[in-house]
């Protein structure tokens, strides 16, 4: 047997980037959602060729001191939780400390950022976790990150990746369930120079499933409300008329969080079933918020699944109030007059 010995930084670095940086689309992912954690009410993601070679995400939050930046780096590093007792109550999205880590060991990754007390800026680069330039540089408040080149240094990763048409609408796709997420933030998605969605960040809901989801979905989902002790549900639910034969459209979140549960999952359809027919699924756009005590979110690296503490309120909450919703509503499509 060969000699036991613990893996230089840089392998364990390249290793869990396997799990948390799948594909382009999971990079979008893990930094808009440290955009959010920032505080952004304005992100904007770019992407070239799918997001293989070029993903340029810019926020307008609250920066990153100059003193913390290398350290954000390192695997297990956050400013979100201080002990395992936090994760009790998390609050923010991100907590595990591994986005940046393993961004920067797959990839080419250049930050330029500035918090609010700050005269300059700050540019950093750093390629296959070595870094390569920290210098001063004016810029606006807020932060960039550019990602070029991923799976760079990882050729086997790279050839599991699919077309860039496919990575991009990936992307989209993502960026569109996170816009929903929080409609209190402007998000705006250019790829190949082209703007493919722009949102007002007005705080509506129903405007955003509009900008995203088009005027048929948009004038035929009724308002879901209700709550109980520890869960409360808002959102929107389409009618029969426009279910699918597929679950894309089944959107719903748990604090701001675009997750998949089973549980959610299931209250969604089985309160659905008596006014579809059976494979087709509802579109939803379901808000849950539910104290952190209740749920555990530190399930998987990529942080899409979670468990509830009260799974039967839960469940309970988002069939009642999607059931009651459509036992009494006139189901008939809306009139959209023809001009
Ligand atoms: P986590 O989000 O789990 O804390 P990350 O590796 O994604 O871990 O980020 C590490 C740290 O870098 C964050 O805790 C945060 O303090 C900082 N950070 C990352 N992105 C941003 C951003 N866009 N604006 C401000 N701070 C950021
Ligand atoms: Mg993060």
């Amino acid at each position: 047997m060969a000699k036991i010995e613990l893996l230089d930084q840089n392998t364990i670095n390249q290793i869990a980037a396997g799990e948390v940086i799948e594909r382009p689309a999971a990079v979008v992912k893990e930094l808009i959602e440290n955009a959010i954690d920032a505080k952004a009410n304005a992100i904007t993601v770019e992407i070239k060729e799918g997001g293989i070679s070029f993903i340029r995400i810019t926020d307008n939050g609250g920066g990153i001191a100059r003193d913390d930046i290398k350290v954000a780096f390192l695997r297990h590093s956050t400013s979100k939780i201080r002990s395992a007792l936090d994760l009790l109550h998390v609050s923010s999205l991100g907590f595990r400390g591994e986005a940046l880590s393993s961004i920067a060991a797959i990839a080419q990754v250049e930050l330029v950022t500035k918090t609010p007390g700050e005269l300059t800026g700050i540019r950093y680069v750093i390629e296959g976790g070595v870094e390569k330039t920290m210098e001063e540089i004016g810029c606006p408040e807020g932060t960039t990150f550019l990602i070029r080149n991923l799976f760079y240094n990882t050729p086997a990763r790279r050839k599991f990746l699919k077309s860039a048409t496919t990575e991009a609408s990936y992307i989209g796709d993502i960026i569109e369930r996170i816009a929903v997420s929080h409609p209190n933030i402007s998000f705006k998605f250019m790829s190949n120079n082209q703007v493919k969605l722009h949102t007002s960040g007005n705080g509506n809901l129903k405007d955003i499933v509009y900008n995203i989801y088009g005027r048929e979905i948009a004038s035929n989902v009724v308002e879901v409300n209700g709550s109980s002790e520890n869960v409360d549900v808002y959102g929107y639910i389409g009618k029969p008329i426009i279910s699918r034969g597929n679950r894309n459209y089944e959107n719903y979140y748990i604090n701001g969080r675009y997750v998949k549960s089973g549980i959610i999952t299931k209250a969604i359809e089985e309160a659905y079933k008596s006014y579809t027919m059976s494979h087709r699924y509802p579109f939803t756009a379901i808000h849950l918020t539910i104290p952190g005590e209740f749920i555990d979110v530190n399930v998987h690296p990529t942080k899409m699944e979670i468990r509830f503490r009260n799974n039967d309120e839960v469940y309970g909450m988002v069939y009642h109030s999607i059931k009651d919703i459509l036992a009494g509503k006139e189901l008939i499509p809306a009139v959209t007059l023809v001009e």
